[in-house]
């Protein structure tokens, strides 16, 4: 009986220590989302609506790490998690996406493997149910980069991805929303640019690391309400709005897209990772710093092959969430 105990005592720790040895060697895998940035204050939302951004913004992110958590690839978990923000009228994405001068979408999206480097783009489409998946399309089955608007769609369609009429982007609120900016400001007045700076926000993005220790990032939105003459923003442009590289961090960008795409914020916070070892929330706080020396504000998700994460922002308020390996939860709207 004695010898049983021993026996027994001997292998269960024995267990135990293979336990704590298997899990040392685990890799870390983590993901982080934000649904864009803006003048987001509490004192302009109802409880209700928080609640909905909130339980989205889980609902979205609970996608993606179960996809990891089982050894989906991040690609896998980038494409699916922005699908739920695409398909919520709650974003500037793919359904709800702000209107533009002539009351249509025009949508704009990017994808890229931090492993191989590779990217997609589309920009200007107005058919397209999801725009990431067009843009992970353009990537994988184009000799192309970036395609935009009536040939990004028929690209599409040979992909045999989902399409729809315009109209089931558009809703109620982003055409107030485009009403009240066009009564109230000339296009391209001071006024107009304060109106966007205090109501622009929805864009949505998404960086996955999963057990292979791969990285990828993503970005969806429909611009800037107003936008004229095939305006494109910061989101579609690889380097700018959307950038992976495993040997430094993912990132997906949102704010005022002219001045992203001149501080060329995403391929920046990289680079100071990859060639300074700049931790990744310096680097945005960095990079974010040049952004607002030019004049303009947004907000960054960044994680890196660690599973470190950053979500900064130099506006009142970014609706972003973040999971840890454990399935650690961080779902915030506004500072603090
Ligand atoms: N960056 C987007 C654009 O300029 C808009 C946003 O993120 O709010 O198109």
């Amino acid at each position: 009986m004695r010898y049983i105990i021993i026996l027994s005592l001997l292998t269960f720790f024995g267990c135990g220590n293979n336990t704590e040895n298997e899990s040392k060697k685990e890799v870390p895998f983590g993901i982080v989302i934000h649904g864009g940035a803006g003048t987001i204050l509490k004192k302009n939302m109802t409880p209700e609506m928080e609640e909905a951004y909130r339980t989205k913004l889980t609902e979205a992110i609970q996608v993606g790490h179960s996809i990891l958590k089982n050894g989906g690839t991040s690609a896998e978990a980038v494409e699916k998690t922005i699908h739920v923000m695409e398909n919520s009228p709650l974003f500037n994405a793919g359904k709800g996406a702000v209107l533009t001068a002539e009351a249509t979408v025009a949508l704009d999206a990017s994808f890229m493997d931090g492993a191989t480097q590779n990217a997609g783009a589309i920009a200007g489409v107005q058919h397209i149910k999801n725009p990431i998946s067009a843009a992970i399309a353009v990537m994988n089955h184009s000799p192309h980069v970036m395609l935009s608007g009536k040939g990004a769609e028929q690209f599409a369609v040979t992909q045999g991805l989902d399409t729809v009429p315009m109209q089931y982007f558009i809703t109620e609120r982003r055409r107030k929303a485009l009403e009240k900016l066009q009564s109230k400001t000339a296009f391209h007045s001071p006024e107009e640019q304060s109106f966007l700076k205090n109501s622009r926000y929805g864009t949505v993005g998404c960086v996955a690391l999963d057990k292979n220790g791969n990285i990828a990032a993503g970005t969806s939105t429909g611009g800037m309400t107003n936008k004229k003459w095939g305006r494109i923003g910061d989101a579609p442009i690889i380097g700018a709005g959307t950038y992976a590289n495993n040997n430094s961090c993912g990132v997906s960008a949102t704010g005022w897209g002219e001045f992203f795409i001149r501080s060329v914020v995403a391929y920046d916070i990289a680079a100071q990772v990859e060639y300074k070892k700049t931790p990744i929330k310096e680097a945005a706080k960095n990079t974010l710093d040049k952004v607002a020396a030019l004049g303009g504000d947004g907000g960054v998700i960044v994680l890196d092959k660690n599973g470190n994460v950053a979500m900064e922002f130099n506006t009142a308020g970014m609706y972003r969430a973040h999971m840890n390996k454990q399935g650690e939860l961080d779902v915030k709207i506004y500072k603090n």
